[in-house]
């Protein structure tokens, strides 16, 4: 007795259902940009706004799941989270995470035009360090749970 569906069609079946919820998502970049907008107002209001900001999704990306860049000849930053985080099975804190850590960045003086503040970006644990002098310890343990089964499912 053969099951109905080969392991192929349950594959297929899978990626169906994942670009399903992606593209069925109420997660857009208007969304992010009210993310960006709560937690730079609620946690991040000391740092001035010196340049324009922008936010948005990129391409799906399973292992870049943030960046920021400061474009040089426009003066400005541009956030881009993976275009996975469209998926909403990945908790809301997860995306903060990741917009709060590329805020960090801004605030240091990387791919902003604010003075450095230190010599490396990731420098001795400083984003986690900063992440935590804002009140936002709560964002690393949602990130943390949600990688270590993340990382599960890559294998
Ligand atoms: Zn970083």
């Amino acid at each position: 007795m053969f099951n109905k569906f080969s392991r192929q069609t349950l594959h297929k079946m899978k990626k169906s259902s994942l670009s399903e919820r992606i593209s069925s998502s109420k997660r857009d970049d208007a969304w992010l940009l009210s993310r960006l907008d709560y937690l730079w107002s609620n946690f991040f209001a000391d740092v001035t706004q010196i340049n324009p900001v922008f936010i948005g999704f990129g391409r799906y990306s399973k292992y870049r799941l943030g960046s920021v860049r400061l474009e040089k000849t426009t003066k400005k930053t541009y956030i881009t989270l993976t275009g996975m985080f469209k998926d909403e099975r990945i908790p809301t804190e997860v995306v903060d995470q990741t917009i709060a850590h590329e805020l960090c960045h801004y605030a240091h003086g990387f791919s902003s035009p604010k003075a450095r503040l230190h010599k490396y970006p990731h420098y001795g644990g400083i984003i986690n360090k900063e992440l935590r002098s804002r009140g936002l310890e709560y964002l690393i343990k949602a990130y943390a749970k949600w990688l270590k089964d993340y990382r599960k499912s890559l294998d």
